[in-house]
């Protein structure tokens, strides 16, 4: 990812090795020309999207453990540990403490120091962070385990409060938003609210849908569209605003 200029817009965070054909996936967002962070949610799924966006120009994979996936495969975290040096991005990682992801947030917190700590060690590494539920300790885990000049954190899919995305911003965290979090009230309360030097988007994909299918990378320009109806301003300052807040996490 070099050339900013070139974008059409970006996706900083889907799960293009979950749909039913990834490569597919992939080159309709090199098509399509978006920038796109595609996330793993096992370490042992790396080495697959590694290969598959080793020459590609808009697409980069991130290296990650998700939360949700922590209490079968905790064991895999020696194996991201591995990998690590390969890649400057990391996801997806974080917390979750929704009622079926509860029981396991003791080693999902061991887990995410971990992840935390080796990044800090690395330097410059970008992180999309999950927070479902579990926003203040998420917040609370990043100031201590990684300066603010060691890495950068991108909240995606931020569900914590008005005074919880400040502390964030604050910390020096970005925010990937998604469409669904401009369709309730307090979602778009919040989306209204962030600064827009930190807004990036994303879709989730294959987790969220757009006209009963999976959304694409390429429907990050109705994500574009909706932050800017929230916000009140010209569809074209979202959208200059993204390309240039994604310009540091290219270089
Ligand atoms: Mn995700």
């Amino acid at each position: 990812m070099t050339e900013t200029a070139q974008a059409a817009g970006v996706d900083f965070h889907c799960h293009l090795d979950l749909y039913p054909d990834p490569e597919a996936a992939i080159a309709r967002a090199e098509a399509a020309r978006i920038y796109t962070l595609t996330v793993t949610t096992t370490p042992k799924a790396w080495s697959r999207n590694y290969e598959l966006t080793r020459r590609t120009r808009f697409v980069r994979a991130a290296l990650g453990l998700h939360p949700q996936l922590v209490a079968e495969r905790a064991g895999e975290l020696p194996i991201w540990e591995r990998h690590l040096p390969e890649t400057r991005y990391v996801g997806e990682v974080g917390l979750d403490a929704g009622p079926r992801f509860y029981k396991s947030l003791d080693t999902q917190k061991h887990v995410f120091r971990t992840v935390l700590e080796g990044c800090a060690e690395a330097g410059g590494k970008i992180l999309t962070v999950h927070s479902v539920r579990s926003a203040p300790a998420v917040l609370e885990m990043i100031e201590q385990y990684l300066p603010r000049d060691r890495g950068t954190v991108v909240l995606h899919w931020f569900t914590g409060s008005k005074s919880e995305a400040r502390r964030a911003a604050t910390l020096g965290c970005y925010f990937s938003v998604n469409t669904e979090m401009t369709r309730s009230d307090r979602g778009r309360a919040l989306v209204a609210g962030l600064p827009i030097d930190r807004i990036l988007t994303e879709t989730d994909g294959p987790f969220t849908q757009i006209d009963g299918r999976p959304s694409e990378p390429a429907d990050v320009k109705a994500t574009v569209a909706a932050i800017a109806e929230v916000r009140s301003v010209p569809v074209d300052a979202v959208r200059t605003a993204v390309k240039s807040n994604l310009r540091p996490m290219l270089t």
